[in-house]
């Protein structure tokens, strides 16, 4: 995507998790960091409408410029077999690291270049005690962020197919992606 264009990710039907990955499409090593953009941001751990996406330089890499939905999540992760085996004893499946690895192959990426990433309409309330908590989402069918790309980037998408978790309300449906020149 070209400075200057804008994403939108549509939910189509609600309570549905999108993992996103961000690079500057550049210099990949400059990626989206999520812990400095919980950091700058005076919003802290939750994304929505004025989010700048950081990178590791603290380049702005995106801007959420509208959210219907109110609350995005990236302390939560992605999905992986690995972690579905280890949690849920659930066999391979769909799940988010291994679409994340084919389309970032796509690209000349390798498994070390994967990062932290958003998880849009992923719901994680954090308590006061500390305790993390997943889904399910809060958005309703329709409900959609728009990001301004703030320079050319690389943006990844992975629908989650999770269903071993709340995070989908066990019932992943699709998506939409729209990018247009703004
Ligand atoms: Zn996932």
């Amino acid at each position: 995507m070209g400075v200057g264009t804008m994403l939108r990710i549509i939910d189509l039907e609600g309570k549905q998790a999108v993992d996103f990955l961000c690079y500057d499409a550049h210099d990949p090593l400059d990626r989206y960091a999520a812990a400095d953009t919980m950091k700058i941001n005076a919003g802290g751990i939750f994304l929505t409408t004025g989010t700048v996406l950081y990178s590791v330089l603290e380049h702005p890499l995106m801007t959420i410029t509208a959210d219907t939905c109110g609350r995005h999540d990236t302390i939560g992760g992605c999905c992986s077999n690995e972690l579905n085996a280890f949690r849920y004893g659930a066999a391979p499946g769909p799940n988010c690291r291994d679409t994340f690895l084919s389309e970032l192959a796509r690209h000349g990426l390798e498994p070390r270049d994967m990062a932290a990433n958003i998880n849009f309409f992923m719901y994680v309330p954090v308590r006061d005690d500390g305790a993390m908590d997943i889904g399910p989402s809060i958005s309703k069918p329709g409900d959609y962020v728009d990001l301004h790309a703030e320079r050319d980037v690389l943006a990844v998408i992975s629908n989650c197919a999770q269903i071993n978790n709340a995070v989908n309300d066990y019932n992943p449906t699709p998506v939409r992606a729209i990018i247009w020149r703004a």
